[in-house]
């Protein structure tokens, strides 16, 4: 039976692009099954966390805020639902250790969260079966967060089993979304004036239609050629699929943003064939030749782990080199965490809490000399910026990025949201530009 009023729902979004892209797709769903958004947990009649596996720090997290959210149930018909990740890793364990959840709905069961608008079952129940195909969305269903640029996915899952990582047993083997429904949700969003597409996927790199077999160099120019989005950036891109043809499409499309995110992990051969990579420091930095040589002053951001099992402090100071060498505009650093299931969960996690914790403060302090230096030659460049609104942090300041996809914060006398502006850059932090619209 019908509830007498809509259900007021409200989405807590932990992790990665493709979580934020996965609750952009719920809320659409639920919006279209007759739900209504509430402004935060304490106002809904159902609360989904999306959740996120990669490190054990990520599920302490949830966890910690499922205990917050138990006392919402005091006196008050509040349901709960897991989603994502750690809902695919743990399942019942999550209603056990926390009898205030009531569902649990693994990355591939999204679609099935629509139905707790219609159905107001007290049966708690776990959802975390995958399926071969390719599920759509369609695009008029999906509520986008940002007025600007719009999250595509284009593929999901991870065939590459890396030693650290739980994101295979999470989100299962690769598929592919096929190209002609990735191309209608490009449109989609060019006809309601969105200036940027990111497409997003664990491992876009080795994106492949399934019916026509186009691989990705194919797919960056098919969705290039719609018009209306100025900016094309991708995530995330894996080395060993990074073939000479996709740099050459990058930089043969002047609507590819010359930015690439591509993680190293370490700078060190011994570890990254430990860490089954499949490429090695030298690779790596090949593919950094080519990019620049092709395409100079492209930004690069990477993600680094330090503390592998058995890294020593020469594995490490070879990382610390290439961070040297590249001058990365960015990068993610995280302490080696074992995590369930994966290959490395087997090795002795032998590098000691203190040692990591010294050398990811050494990878960060490195890193922000780094970006300071490289903030400090842009003061007095005017550049292209897509604003993307207020700041989170600066609401008397709009906030964009710029092509390299960096944060620029900057001063306006009108409202440019979802719009391209020149910014005269006046200020800098180590992990922002600050600036004022210029004319
Ligand atoms: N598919 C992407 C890739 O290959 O980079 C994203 C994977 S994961 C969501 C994002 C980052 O988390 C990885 O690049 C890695 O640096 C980090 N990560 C994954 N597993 C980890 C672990 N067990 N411990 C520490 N960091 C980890
Ligand atoms: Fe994890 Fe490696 Fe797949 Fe990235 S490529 S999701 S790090 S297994």
């Amino acid at each position: 039976m019908k509830p007498p009023r809509p259900i007021r729902f409200f989405i807590r979004t932990f992790g990665c692009q493709m979580n934020e892209s996965d609750s952009e797709r719920a809320s659409g769903l639920l919006l279209g099954a007759g739900g209504v958004p509430a402004n935060g947990p304490e106002d809904a009649d159902l609360v989904i966390v999306n959740t996120c596996a990669v490190r054990e720090k990520s599920e302490e997290k949830l966890f910690s805020y499922l205990g917050r959210l138990a006392h919402l149930k005091k006196g008050k018909h509040v349901r709960i639902a897991v989603v994502g990740c750690v809902a695919q890793l743990r399942g019942w364990e999550i209603l056990e250790k926390c009898p205030a959840v009531d569902y649990v709905f693994g990355p591939d069961n999204a679609a099935e969260i629509a139905s707790l608008v219609e159905r107001d079952s007290a049966l708690k129940s776990v959802s975390t079966s995958w399926s071969e195909e390719w599920r759509e969305t369609p695009p008029a269903l999906i509520r986008r967060d940002s007025p600007a640029s719009g999250f595509v996915t284009v593929m999901e899952g991870c065939d590459n089993f890396c030693a650290y990582c739980v994101v295979p047993y999470t989100r299962g083997r690769e598929k592919y979304r096929p190209l002609p429904s990735v191309l209608d949700e490009v449109r989609d969003l060019a006809r309601k004036g969105y200036r940027e597409v990111q497409l997003l996927g664990q491992n876009v790199n080795s994106y492949r239609d399934p019916e026509s077999g186009k691989p990705f160099a194919e797919l960056l120019r098919e969705v290039a050629a719609v018009d209306g989005p100025q900016w094309i950036r991708f995530l995330t891109s894996h080395p060993k699929n990074f073939r000479p043809e996709i740099a050459e499409a990058m930089a043969g499309i002047r609507k590819v943003c010359r930015e690439l995110h591509l993680p190293l992990q370490s700078g060190s051969s011994a570890v990254l064939k430990k860490m089954k990579r499949d490429y090695t420091r030298e690779d790596y930095l090949d593919i950094i030749s080519r990019l620049r040589r092709l395409m100079p002053g492209i930004r690069l951001s990477t993600d680094i782990i330090v503390g592998f099992p058995g890294e020593t402090d020469r594995d490490f100071e070879e990382t610390l080199d290439i961070l040297r060498t590249v001058r990365f505009g960015s990068l993610y650093s995280f302490r080696y965490s074992p995590r369930p299931l994966t290959a490395a969960a087997k090795l002795n996690d032998s590098v000691p809490r203190e040692v990591k914790q010294r050398r990811l403060a050494e990878v960060q302090r490195l890193q922000k000399e780094i970006q300071l230096e490289d903030h400090r030659r842009l003061v007095g460049e005017t550049m292209k910026v897509l604003c993307l609104g207020r700041g989170r942090k600066t609401p008397d300041l709009f906030s964009g990025r710029n092509e390299g996809n960096q944060v620029v914060n900057f001063r306006s006398a009108e409202d440019p949201t979802g719009r391209f502006v020149e910014v005269r850059i006046t200020g800098f932090g180590p992990y922002s530009l600050v600036g004022e619209k210029a004319g």
